[in-house]
């Protein structure tokens, strides 16, 4: 059972040339993809399977400020708004609402951990709420126990995995983009030291701008045009159960277990930063670059199999434009969901949740969560070929902030005044085999 995704009606014909080719429909390609066609750009997105089928369809949901590093909080923020504004803008409808986001907890170092953030929030103009015991049981009473204390973040929100990415690939061919399914973008085609096209499996299209948000593929793609971008990704396991009695929080974390409302009325359960790791050649070739990061969380992480090297998002080989790649043959990186993970997500969130007993488990699926070694995505032109926007290693946060780095792509490929500050984004940040400071939540 997937991850529920809508289904859209790709662009008849690729064009054979345009302004911008985005690489990977997935949510931050597709709010490039649409920030772009707003400026009046022309824009063909390719996507090797469906448009929001790897991660974008997979994660909670979460649009969250709530205990974001420094260097994401000010895109965090500027997100919240273009995804409120989004629906009126373009008559489509994502699922967002500025629900809020409740945190709960029985751990003083866990309450003391937010509290510093709440402190560092009101630096930047970002409200959030320390709960004492008697606010936090009130706002956690669907849980009837008593907490020790928690967080209200109620400027934060969710949004719907499985109607935001369609709904935005909707919106750019109402603007005159195309979107194209089922069309891998081999490689590309560079002259006079810059890109000049992009090979599809469909064909060429002339180009002097790519953005390449390919998720949990941009490395390998990346390392077959001679630019080295470190990138491991975590095979994360998740369920959603039907529709329950009113009454539940639409959005609640606990160590624990965290549950979310979904837009068809059931509920994402999940057990935040737990994963497997599923051990391949690109992840061995960028470990000593990911051991500040590794040695942070290990403590929620496990050994995986060979899944993901069966896959093939994180090949080293190389492949030729004239033949299929791993990405024909793997259209949607579907991992296996981890069942004990499944079951114990499951019983823990009956155990907080008495409300949800009885709401049938309706999907469980895995997906492959792309991380830089500092846990900040890639966001820039690559240095060493102009013309290569380099858009991926959202590390788990890219749901929420996509439509801030989609705008933040299309301020950079315009020229113009950016919509936070791009430095702590660019990629050339890894070169020289630097790690960067892991960050902080
Ligand atoms: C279980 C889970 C929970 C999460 N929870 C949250 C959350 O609550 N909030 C949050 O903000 N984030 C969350 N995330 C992270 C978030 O989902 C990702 O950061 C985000 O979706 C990344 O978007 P993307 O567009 O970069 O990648 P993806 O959604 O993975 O899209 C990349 C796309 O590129 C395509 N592609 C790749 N290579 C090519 C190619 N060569 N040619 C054509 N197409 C190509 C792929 O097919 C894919 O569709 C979660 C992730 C997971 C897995």
């Amino acid at each position: 059972m997937p991850a529920p995704l809508q289904t859209i009606a790709s662009s008849p014909n690729l064009p054979e040339q345009a302004d911008v080719v985005v690489i990977g429909g997935g949510i931050v390609g597709v709010w490039a993809a649409y920030y772009l066609a707003r400026r009046g750009l022309s824009v063909a997105l390719v996507e090797k399977g469906q448009v929001g089928a790897e991660q974008s369809s997979r994660n909670w949901g979460w649009c969250r400020q709530q205990n974001r590093d420094a260097r994401e909080l000010p895109m965090a923020t500027k997100s919240l708004d273009l995804w409120e504004r989004f629906a009126a803008e373009s008559g489509e409808d994502t699922g967002f609402s500025r629900c809020g986001l409740l945190y709960l907890s029985n751990d003083d170092q866990e309450l003391a951990g937010w509290a510093r953030w709440r402190d560092f929030a009101r630096t930047v103009g970002v409200t959030t709420h320390m709960l004492n015991g008697a606010e936090a049981a009130e706002r956690g009473r669907a849980t009837g126990r008593p907490w020790k204390g928690g967080v209200f973040s109620p400027s934060d929100g969710i949004a719907d995995p499985a109607r935001a990415a369609p709904a935005v690939a909707r919106a750019i061919m109402k603007l005159g983009g195309t979107v194209h399914q089922g069309c891998a973008a081999r490689g590309l085609e560079t002259g006079g030291g810059r890109v000049c096209g992009v090979v599809t499996e469909r064909g060429t299209i002339r180009t002097k701008l790519v953005v390449l948000a390919g998720g949990a593929w941009a490395s390998s793609f990346c390392h077959q045009i001679g630019v080295r971008f470190p990138l491991a990704s975590i095979r994360s396991s998740i369920l959603s159960v039907g529709p329950s009695p009113t009454g539940l929080p639409d959005a609640l974390h606990t160590a624990a277990v965290s549950v979310t409302r979904r837009g068809d009325g059931g509920h994402t359960l999940a057990i935040s930063g737990r994963g497997r790791v599923d051990p391949t050649m690109q992840q061995i070739r960028f470990a000593p670059q990911f051991m500040p990061m590794f040695t942070r969380r290990w403590r929620s992480l496990m050994p995986g199999g060979l899944e993901g090297m069966r896959s093939g998002h994180e090949t080293l080989r190389r492949w030729r434009l004239d033949r299929p790649t791993p990405m024909e043959r793997v259209r949607v990186l579907d991992p296996t969901p981890d069942r004990s993970t499944i079951r114990l997500t499951h019983e823990r969130a009956m155990a907080l949740l008495p409300g949800l007993k009885g709401a049938p488990i309706t999907a469980a699926w895995g997906g492959y969560i792309d991380s830089t070694p500092d846990g900040v995505p890639a966001i820039g032109e690559v240095g060493s070929l102009p013309g290569l926007i380099l858009a991926a290693g959202f590390s788990g946060h890219g749901f929420g902030i996509g439509p801030g780095a989609g705008h933040l792509i299309a301020d950079l490929v315009t020229d113009q005044a950016p919509i936070v500050d791009p430095k702590p984004y660019h990629p050339d940040r890894f070169a020289g085999f630097s790690a960067g400071k892991v960050a902080d939540f």
